[in-house]
Parts: structure tokens; C-alpha cells; sequence
């Protein structure tokens, strides 16, 4: 069996999910900085998490 292990979609960069991790968590990749919703648990899954923050333009 493998641990709950993930990696970033952007950089590739490992992640482990806490445990009580909750699906539409958000989480900070440590390797890009990237921010990253928990989509599914079993098996995990994360992809961008929607940015609110930052306002690009048009
Ligand atoms: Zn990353």
C-alpha cells in the first residue's frame, strides 16, 4: 500500500495529505507556491484551486 501521496500538477513536486485532510481543502504546494483544492481523497486527487485572489485582466 502507498501512502496518501500526491503530486503537484504544476511542478511535480510530492505532497502527503494530512490526515483530516477534507475534500475542497485548499493547500500551498511548497515547491511552486500554487495553490491546490483536495478533489478526491480515495485515491487522491488535487488540481488548481480557483484563483480569487489574483486579478489578471482582461
Ligand atoms: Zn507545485
Amino acid at each position: 500500500m502507498e501512502s496518501d501521496s500526491i503530486e503537484c500538477p504544476d511542478c511535480g513536486q510530492p505532497k502527503g495529505l494530512a490526515s483530516g485532510t477534507q475534500i475542497g481543502q485548499i493547500l500551498n504546494c511548497a515547491g511552486c507556491g500554487a495553490l491546490l483544492e483536495v478533489l478526491a481523497l480515495s485515491p487522491p486527487e488535487i488540481g488548481h484551486a480557483p484563483q480569487i485572489e489574483e486579478d489578471f485582466g482582461e
